[in-house]
């Protein structure tokens, strides 16, 4: 078995269940590493409920670093990115309402194209977001702004009513 700890561990007496662990315990509860390990994947199961509240808890206090550990997944996972970069597209086109001005829209990216071919690093960025917790937005030229990329997927989806 192979194992990550976290906390002080120390030697003590062999498990009889983790034999390979050769008597490694946690400081704070002398307990066997493999039996807690086990006992807190339980309680994961048991609890689904607490585990999303504690999750969310972390997400909301480490926005940045959940930011991070997604990009750091989905660049180990490019397929799953072409897919939700798919969606991504599904939902553009029906956040379209017919009276947007589909030349502007498409002129606003190929300025964002002709920028980044002289070597400014920019995108075209949703100002309300197509898809956000709180509101969403539509895919037209009012809601359409140039923003430096680093910028852009630093703002993500979220939505700052005054800008940013
Ligand atoms: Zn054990």
């Amino acid at each position: 078995m192979s194992t990550s700890v976290r906390g002080s561990v120390s030697k003590g007496r062999v498990c009889d269940k983790h034999p390979d662990l050769f008597g490694i315990r946690y400081v704070s509860s002398s307990k066997c590493v493999g039996c807690q390990k086990e006992a807190n994947a339980q309680w994961r199961i048991d609890n689904p409920d607490r585990v999303r509240a504690l999750h969310k808890t972390w997400r909301d206090a480490n926005p940045t670093k959940c930011r991070e550990k997604v990009l750091r997944w989905l660049e180990a996972h490019p397929g799953m990115m072409a897919s939700y970069s798919k969606a991504r597209k599904a939902r553009k086109r029906k956040a379209v309402p017919l009276w947007a001005d589909k030349d502007k829209i498409h002129s606003l990216y190929i300025l964002s194209k002709a920028y980044r071919n002289v070597g400014v690093d920019c995108e075209v960025d949703h100002i309300v977001p197509l898809k956000s917790s709180i509101v969403c937005g539509l895919h037209v030229e009012h809601n359409l702004q140039l923003l430096p990329r680093k910028i852009n997927r630093y703002k993500s989806n979220i939505w700052c009513p005054n800008g940013i």
